[in-house]
């Protein structure tokens, strides 16, 4: 099978692909992680985008296609896939629907994780890792647990990117460009709507009971 998930930053996307990776045996397709590794590796690719993903803005969808392409078309995870961060416009939607339909390969489950703006505004503003054992931690949320963290709280940082601008600018993007997306997605029988509001096991359950039927 073949799963999309949607979700604004920090909706819990990476998390609940995760889960489901682990428990249906797919591969997770995120193409935010593919980006950060190209800029990682200090690619061509990586070097043009490192600005613009640091702003939140989206990178150009003829870069994103191609580096699609090469998973979509693998042998190895064909219809095996859960794609994370992709389509997030029209123009991908249409090209997903074209690549998967060239190689006789459909999508069978979308996932849309629904939360509000404050939520996310919390959840990424008070996202702190600790440096040493890489324990991601809430300040708002998880209070005595980093109060009590065993690597001492010295060690806990917060990312670059999750700053005010950054998210606002990438909500908006998401807003004005994905939205469309789950509009030309929602009519269909396979699309199911998630409160990701909730907490990690409730959606995992959640997704779980839909991916079993
Ligand atoms: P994510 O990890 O999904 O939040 O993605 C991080 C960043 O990577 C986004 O803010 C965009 O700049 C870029 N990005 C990820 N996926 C796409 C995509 N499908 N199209 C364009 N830009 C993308």
């Amino acid at each position: 099978m073949n799963v999309i998930i949607f979700g604004p930053p920090g909706a819990g996307k990476g998390t609940q692909s995760q889960n489901i990776v682990n428990k249906y045996n797919l591969f997770q397709i995120s193409t935010g992680d593919i980006l950060r590794n190209e800029i990682k590796n200090k690619t061509e690719i990586g070097i043009k985008i490192d600005k613009l993903i640091s702003e939140g803005g989206f990178v150009n969808d003829e870069i994103v296609d191609e580096m699609l392409k090469n998973f979509v078309t693998n042998h190895k995870y064909r219809n095996r896939i859960i794609f994370d961060g992709y389509p997030r416009n029209i123009k991908q939607a249409k090209n997903l629907e074209s690549m998967l339909n060239s190689d006789n390969q459909s999508i069978n489950f979308i996932f849309n994780l629904k939360v509000k703006r404050e939520i996310i505004e919390k959840r990424i503003l008070g996202r702190v890792v600790c440096e040493k054992c890489n324990k991601t931690m809430n300040e708002y949320l998880n209070k005595d647990e980093i109060e009590n963290h065993e690597c001492g709280k010295n060690f806990l940082k917060k990312r670059k990117d999750d700053n005010h601008e950054t998210i606002v600018t990438r909500y908006d993007e998401y807003m004005k460009k994905t939205k469309p997306v789950l509009d030309y997605y929602s009519s269909r029988s396979y699309f199911h709507e998630i409160d990701g509001s909730e907490k990690i096991q409730v959606i995992t359950t959640k997704i779980d009971h839909i991916l079993r039927v």
